[in-house]
C-alpha cells in the first residue's frame, strides 16, 4: 500500500511573536510542542483553528500592541468556525490577576514555563468551552528536552539559561520569567552539533543574563569555548550579558577564539551612580568605563553596543548629563534607547513614583538618539577601506539583487550579488566602501586566485 502524507488531526495553529529573541526562541519551542501533539503550524491566520500570541511585557507600549491585536481578533468569536485564542509569555504572566477577570477574546493564558501544557489546555477549552490558565513558574523547567522547530536559515538561537535573579528595580523579567536556571553544557553542545548538521552556520546563545550561566561546575566561558569547538560552526554570538559577570577567563576565551564574534552588548542603563544604585545595577559609572577599557584591551576591535533608559524616577538633568558623558567617552557602535516605563510589580513601581515628565523623557531620548547616531556613523566610517569577513544572511530587503550579511561585530553589510559565486551561509571577504550610521556598503574584492 502506498503511504500518503498523514493529515495532522489536532488542527492548525498560527503563532505570532512579539518582543525579544528569547520570545522568538520560545515560539520555536511552542511550535515543536504542538507539532508533536499532532498540530500543524500554519503561516496563514485565516485557516487557523488556534491563534497564539507570544507576548512581551518589558515596556507599556509592548502591552499596548497586544491589546490592539486582541481587538482585531474579536470577530473570530462571532462566526461558525470557533477559533481558540491563546496569550502566551511575559504579558500573560505579568497581568495574570487582571486577565482572569477580563471578558476578552482570549481562551488560554500560559506563562513562559507552561508551554508543555498547551496541548492539554487547548483540549480542555474544546471540551468545556471554559478559559484555561497556567501561570506556574518553575525553578527547573529549561525545555532542554524539546528541540525547537526552526525556520531553516543561517542563525539559530539556543536559550542556555532562563529567568533572572538580578531584580533590577525597573525590570519585570524576574517576575514574568522566574528564577535563573541553566541547561547542562552537554545538552547545549549537542543541540549546536545538530544545528550544524541541519545547515545552520551561526548560533546565538541566549539568556536574560546569559553570562551568569552556571551548570555542574561549568561557567559561561566553558560553555562558549565548548560551543565554539563544534565542528562546522562558523560563528558563535551571545546576548544579553550583564556587566557584573565579565571575568578575565571569559574575555580570554573570547579573544583566543576566532569563531566567537567580537561583539559585546553591554547594557549601561544610566550614567549616574545614584541612579545606577536606585536601579540596583551593582556597578558604578567608573567601574563600567573600566570594564569597557578592559574588554577593548583584551578583545581588540570589539564592537560594543548598549541599552540606555532615560527618565528613571528622580533622574535630574545633571544626572542625565552623566549618561551623555559615559556615551561620549565610550562611543558605542550602537545603542537601544528607551524611555523609562513603569512596570507593575517591580521594585521601582512600589518604591519610586514615575516623576520625570513625558516631555523631559522625550527631550532626553531625542538627544541620545542624535548623539548615538553620530557615534555609530563615526565607528562605521572606521570600517571604510577595510576588508572584513561577512556571513551572508540572504538577499537585501531593499534590493534583492544585493546580499545582506553581518560582520563579526554584528554590523549589517550590503553588497552586490555577483551571480553564482556566493550563497547564503557563506563567510566571505567584503571590502567596505561606504558607511551610514546603520549600514556598511561593500564590494566583493577581486576573486582569490584559488577560488
Ligand atoms: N538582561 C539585560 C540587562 O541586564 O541589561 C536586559 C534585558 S531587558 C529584556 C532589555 C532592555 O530593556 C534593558 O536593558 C533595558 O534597557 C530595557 N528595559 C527593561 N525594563 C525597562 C523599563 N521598565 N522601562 C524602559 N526600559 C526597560
Ligand atoms: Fe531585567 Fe536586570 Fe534581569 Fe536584565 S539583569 S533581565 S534588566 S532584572
Amino acid at each position: 500500500m502506498i503511504e500518503t502524507k498523514k493529515e495532522k488531526q489536532a488542527g492548525k495553529v498560527y503563532l505570532e511573536t512579539y518582543g525579544c529573541q528569547m520570545n522568538e526562541y520560545d515560539s520555536e519551542l511552542v511550535k515543536s510542542i504542538l507539532a508533536s501533539s499532532d498540530y500543524e503550524v500554519t503561516t496563514r491566520e485565516d485557516e487557523a483553528d488556534v491563534i497564539l500570541l507570544n507576548t512581551c511585557a518589558i515596556r507599556e507600549n509592548a502591552h499596548g500592541k497586544i491589546y490592539a491585536r486582541l481587538g482585531d481578533l474579536k470577530h473570530l468569536k462571532n462566526g461558525d468556525h470557533r477559533v481558540i485564542v491563546g496569550l502566551l509569555g511575559c504579558m500573560a504572566q505579568n497581568l495574570r490577576g487582571n486577565l482572569e477577570r477580563s471578558d476578552c477574546v482570549v481562551d488560554i493564558y500560559a506563562g513562559p514555563d507552561s508551554y508543555k501544557r498547551l496541548p492539554a489546555m487547548i483540549d480542555a477549552v474544546r471540551r468545556t468551552g471554559r478559559k484555561e490558565f497556567d501561570f506556574n513558574l518553575s525553578e527547573f523547567e529549561d525545555y532542554s528536552d524539546v528541540y525547537p522547530k526552526r525556520v531553516p536559515g543561517v542563525n539559530s538561537w539556543i536559550a542556555v539559561m532562563r529567568g533572572c535573579d538580578n531584580f533590577c528595580t525597573f525590570c519585570v523579567v524576574p517576575y514574568t520569567r522566574g528564577r535563573e536556571r541553566s541547561r547542562s553544557l552537554d545538552s547545549v553542545v549537542k543541540e549546536a552539533e545538530r544545528l550544524v548538521a541541519e545547515g545552520f552556520k551561526q548560533v546565538t546563545l541566549l539568556g536574560q543574563n546569559v553570562n551568569s550561566y552556571r551548570s555542574n561546575g561549568t561557567d559561561f566561558a566553558d560553555l562558549m569555548a565548548a560551543v565554539a569547538n563544534v565542528e562546522g560552526l562558523e560563528r558563535v554570538r551571545f546576548t544579553s550579558p550583564h556587566p557584573k559577570d565579565f571575568p578575565e577567563k571569559f574575555l580570554k576565551v573570547m579573544a583566543e577564539n576566532d569563531k566567537i564574534c567580537n561583539h559585546v552588548h553591554l547594557p549601561l542603563q544610566a550614567g549616574s551612580d545614584r541612579v545606577l544604585d536606585m536601579m540596583a545595577r551593582t556597578y558604578t559609572k567608573k567601574s563600567f568605563v573600566a570594564l569597557v577599557e578592559k574588554i577593548r584591551k583584551m578583545v581588540p576591535d570589539v564592537a560594543l553596543t548598549t541599552d540606555v533608559i532615560v527618565g528613571f524616577p528622580t533622574e535630574t538633568d545633571a544626572e542625565f548629563e552623566e549618561t551623555v558623558e559615559v556615551m561620549e567617552s565610550v562611543q558605542f557602535d550602537s545603542a537601544f534607547t528607551f524611555k523609562y516605563s513603569e512596570r507593575q510589580n517591580t521594585i521601582a513601581y512600589r518604591k519610586f513614583p514615575d516623576d520625570v515628565s513625558e516631555a523631559q523623557k522625550t527631550e532626553r531620548i531625542v538627544r541620545l538618539v542624535e548623539l548615538q547616531k553620530s557615534h555609530s556613523l563615526k565607528r562605521n566610517r572606521q570600517q571604510v577601506g577595510k576588508v572584513v569577513k561577512v556571513l551572508i544572511e540572504g538577499p537585501s530587503r531593499k534590493n534583492a539583487a544585493d546580499w545582506m550579511g553581518r560582520t563579526d561585530g554584528n554590523k549589517i553589510v550590503i553588497f552586490e550579488n555577483s551571480g553564482e559565486r556566493d550563497k547564503e551561509g557563506q563567510l566571505i571577504n567584503v571590502e567596505i566602501k561606504n558607511a551610514t550610521a546603520h549600514t556598511l556598503f561593500g564590494k566583493r574584492p577581486a576573486p582569490h586566485p584559488n577560488y
